[in-house]
């Protein structure tokens, strides 16, 4: 794969910023990578895994002269660092972010960019529950999708050449506009979480009627969700506080099948718990054909997990 960008700066070094550069790396996307981080504890970590070209102990330093930057940093704190960064943005250069919500974004970001700069919002989906710069890795975004959110009058080159990027980081393309985009993932991924952490939280509360039951007889459904609720408290605040109508309209349609759900049980309609489950587990093959999970037992623990 050939150079898409002379320099890039990863502003923000944990999970994502660390696995793009990884990918960028293995695949010789860029001739140099900046990277920033708030805190000197990361930067020193960064620096002590040799995450990024060169570590940059101020923002603007790692942004100078960079024809991309990706703000890899909380969703609500994206505005505050695109104001920060926007009197040394090179002309001609593109901001991207990874966010996990995009209107907000496009909202917080927009009004900081310079005429000349381009802005092209973006969000891979792929991540784990582990977050830091030491938790990134090469293949994350492997076979994943990446969506790209280009606001109105985009350029065309920009575009193309953020695509470049993604594509040569392993990801699967496609672009989508910020509403439905935010829609789709309240869905996916933001009510799932929501509802996890719920799940967990009541059996936290449980505990301490059980002991250590909870804990000690976990099974698979409950692990799974222990996983997923074990996510970064601050992206998943800013994701519920600034998806909020997305997320609550879900949530709403959720509240209702979990009532018919109920009914079901409580009457004993054996037949709409069952013709339920069937189209469920219908939608798990449908995500193991399109090549997003492991048709492995258990997720492929194995016997590591018994
Ligand atoms: P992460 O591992 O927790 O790292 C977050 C980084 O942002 C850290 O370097 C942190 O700096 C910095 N940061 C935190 N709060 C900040 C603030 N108020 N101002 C400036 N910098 C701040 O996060 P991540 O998982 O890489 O997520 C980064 C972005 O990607 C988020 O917008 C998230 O929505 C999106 N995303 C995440 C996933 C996922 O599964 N994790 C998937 C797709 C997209 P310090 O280390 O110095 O504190």
């Amino acid at each position: 794969m050939s150079q898409v960008y002379d320099r890039v700066a990863l502003i923000g070094l944990g999970l994502i910023a660390s696995s793009m550069f990884w990918a960028i790396k293995r695949a010789g996307l860029a001739g140099e990578v900046t990277g920033y981080a708030r805190s000197e504890a990361t930067r020193d970590t960064a620096r002590r895994i040799g995450l990024c070209d060169h570590v940059c102990d101020t923002v603007q330093e790692a942004v100078e002269g960079a024809d991309l930057v990706v703000l890899c940093v909380p969703v609500g704190a994206m505005g505050t660092v695109a104001q920060e960064i926007a009197p040394i943005l090179k002309p001609g250069a593109t901001v991207t972010d990874v966010g996990s919500v995009k209107r907000h974004v496009i909202e917080a970001v927009s009004p900081h960019i310079p005429e000349g700069v381009h802005f092209i919002p973006a969000h891979p989906l792929a991540g784990t529950e582990h977050s830091g710069p030491e938790s990134g890795f090469a293949e994350l975004f492997d076979n994943r999708w990446s969506l790209l959110v280009p606001v109105e009058g985009s350029d065309p080159d920009a575009i193309a050449r953020l695509r470049a990027l993604w594509e040569g980081m392993g990801a699967n393309v496609d672009e989508m506009d910020a509403d439905h985009h935010d829609l789709v993932l309240a869905v996916t991924s933001h009510a799932p979480h929501l509802i996890a952490y719920t799940m967990v939280g009541v059996a936290d509360d449980l505990r301490r009627v059980t002991d250590t039951e909870v804990i000690k007889y976990s099974a698979a459904g409950f692990r799974d969700f222990t996983r997923i609720a074990a996510s970064d408290p601050t992206m998943w605040r800013d994701v519920f506080l600034t998806n909020k109508d997305a997320t609550l309209e879900i949530l709403g349609r959720f509240t209702e099948e979990l009532f018919a759900l109920q009914r079901a049980i409580r009457t004993g309609d054996g037949e709409h718990l069952f013709d339920y489950f069937t189209r469920t587990r219908a939608i798990r093959r449908g995500i193991i054909d399109a090549g997003q999970d492991t048709d492995a037992p258990d997720f492929g623990r194995g016997k590591a997990n018994p």
